[in-house]
């Protein structure tokens, strides 16, 4: 039950993405541009949400990665978007919260027991659409996109699986 409500908190949060995306990111520049908010501070900050969430920043707060967003739903095509998406270097919060992937306290997880192996999860993931051979979300014997450096926890994954076998969680 606990699950269920946490996803669909999740599902509703990735719906609106872009709106948060957009209010945080105006929020910060004007933060930086007018306050004069040292970006260094900004910086540690990206770091340490990249302790705790993974690499949440560049789709869910950066005002550089709304701009990019908003170029790319106007220019581009799915697969340069996706080219994009996981190419894409980024600046030293996306570099270090990349790594942390691996070791943030929030991560993507499998119940491999309650899996449909419906594949929902691998279609939404930019990570599995250029290298499908190499990652997936549920299928045994392939790297977990979600501990990737190139995941920036979108988090499409878990909203559109089922019935809950991919959670977010600590
Ligand atoms: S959050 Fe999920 S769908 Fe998004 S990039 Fe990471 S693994 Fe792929
Ligand atoms: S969407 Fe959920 S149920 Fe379907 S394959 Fe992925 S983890 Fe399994």
């Amino acid at each position: 039950m606990r699950i269920q409500s946490g996803n669909k908190i999740l599902k509703l949060l990735v719906d609106k993405r872009i709106a948060i995306l957009a209010i945080s990111g105006i929020a910060l520049y004007f933060a930086i541009s007018q306050y004069h908010i040292s970006l260094w501070y900004i910086v540690l900050a990206g770091i340490l949400l990249g302790f705790i969430f993974g690499k949440v920043f560049c789709r869910w707060l950066c005002p550089m990665g709304l701009i990019m967003e908003i170029l790319m739903s106007m220019n581009a095509d799915g697969k340069i978007k996706q080219m994009y998406q996981y190419h894409k270097l980024g600046c030293p919060i996306a570099w270090v919260s990349g790594w942390l992937n691996k070791f943030s306290f929030f991560r993507i997880k499998l119940n491999t027991d309650s899996c449909l192996n419906c594949g929902a999860c691998d279609k939404k993931c930019y990570i599995v659409a250029m290298e499908p051979a190499k990652y997936s979300l549920y299928k045994p014997k392939t790297e977990k996109p979600g501990d990737s450096y190139t995941c920036s926890k979108c988090l499409e994954c878990v909203a559109v699986c089922p019935n809950g076998s991919l959670t977010y969680k600590v």
